[in-house]
């Protein structure tokens, strides 16, 4: 499939920050999905909480299940468009991989204990990630990746932390876009977990039927299935509702953002980074009602009482890691506790939020026993 002018396009990329020479029969956005899918990052996500720890249940979406949706939508979206489907799944794949351990309560966590060393946004570790942190091949550190992967990696970024980064950082200063595929990215992940949570939370007994018909996106679908389907026993009315919603936004995404672009018609990935407002969105009627059901959802699930005492135990434990390796630092491997041995005190901390960052919810909690009962 020819791609359109103003997709993400190899030939005229920025390219790789070490210069290597091209694959035999890839793509570089696709090396660049490979490398992110072998990562050692990638595969940790299996053992990180997106919403619900991962020992509650065996059904519940993990970080892993989660990236692999986003990516999914993100795909449909970018063929749709004539945008380039490889590297909108590289990017929908590697967003979480700077994710802390324990979902929110673990990044918010991490964050306070940073306080005083720079601070920890997980966004901005997972540009880390690619960049510095995985260690897999000889002649570079990181996964050496495009441009354009890292820049939509990088979907949000401080003021002060953009000027360390380079022309990365650029956009964020001068208030530039990402690429159409950076931008399918973000939205997907936000499609992706309004969704799945309203089935996981449904699942999880916090959320009820008649609690989400609150909500005019859940509302339509669910009269729809129930005048379809009369008998229809709840599981199966969620999963065709849930459809629904999926193919109603993501339909209303594709046609307005191609709308968008036909007013705009720019003419290269560079027209688009110069546009005023990202092009990738939804109608303003359907973003509203996205933007409610979010809302909807950090009301009645993610701040639901029954998920607070799971937070105060993540807190508990990343806080008395942090403190225990910033006391002693040999308490970590090897790796960290050499580098942290000849670090100052904010290079230190840094190191460690490297380390707990890394870490799946039960190895965290492993380590966390060994201190309590070492
Ligand atoms: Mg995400």
């Amino acid at each position: 499939m020819t791609l359109a002018p103003y997709a993400a396009d190899e030939t005229t990329s920025r390219g790789r920050r070490y210069h290597e020479p091209a694959a035999a029969y890839r793509g570089e956005y696709q090396r660049d999905r490979d490398r992110i899918i072998h990562s050692t990052a990638f595969r940790r996500l299996i053992y990180k909480t997106q919403v619900f720890v991962n020992h509650e249940g065996d059904l519940y979406r993990t970080r892993l299940t989660h990236s692999i949706e986003v990516s999914q939508i993100g795909r449909s979206v970018a063929l749709a468009l004539g945008l380039s489907e490889p590297l909108t799944e590289a990017i929908c794949l590697a967003h979480d991989l700077g994710h802390t351990p324990f979902g929110h309560a673990g990044q918010d966590t991490l964050n306070a204990c940073m306080r005083d060393y720079g601070g920890f946004e997980h966004n901005f570790q997972s540009l880390r990630v690619v960049d510095e942190l995985e260690s897999r091949y000889a002649d570079f550190p990181g996964l050496n990746l495009m441009f354009e992967t890292r820049e939509g990696i990088l979907k949000h970024c401080s003021a002060k932390n953009a000027r360390t980064i380079g022309e990365l950082g650029e956009r964020f200063l001068k208030r530039r876009q990402p690429g159409l595929e950076a931008q399918i990215a973000d939205i997907a992940d936000a499609i992706a977990y309004n969704n799945h949570d309203i089935d996981d939370g449904y699942r999880a007994g916090l959320l009820s039927l008649e609690l989400l018909s609150s909500q005019a996106l859940f509302a339509r679908p669910l009269n729809e299935v129930r005048a379809l389907y009369p008998d229809l026993e709840d599981r199966r009315l969620v999963y065709e509702i849930i459809r629904r919603m999926i193919g109603f936004v993501v339909t209303d995404l594709i046609e307005n953002t191609a709308r968008l672009i036909g007013e705009l018609k720019p003419e290269s990935i560079d027209d688009v980074r110069a546009a005023a407002k990202p092009l990738v969105r939804m109608s303003d009627e359907v973003a509203e009602q996205h933007l409610k059901m979010k809302r909807f959802l950090h009301k009645h699930l993610y701040s639901h009482e029954k998920k607070l005492q799971t937070e105060q135990d993540a807190q508990k434990m990343l806080e008395t890691l942090f403190e225990a390796y910033m006391t002693d630092t040999a308490t970590m491997p090897q790796k960290f506790a050499q580098q942290a041995a000849s670090a100052d005190e904010e290079g230190r901390a840094r190191i460690i939020a490297d380390y707990i960052a890394g870490m799946t919810d039960r190895y965290a909690m492993a380590e966390y026993e060994k201190l309590e009962c070492g």
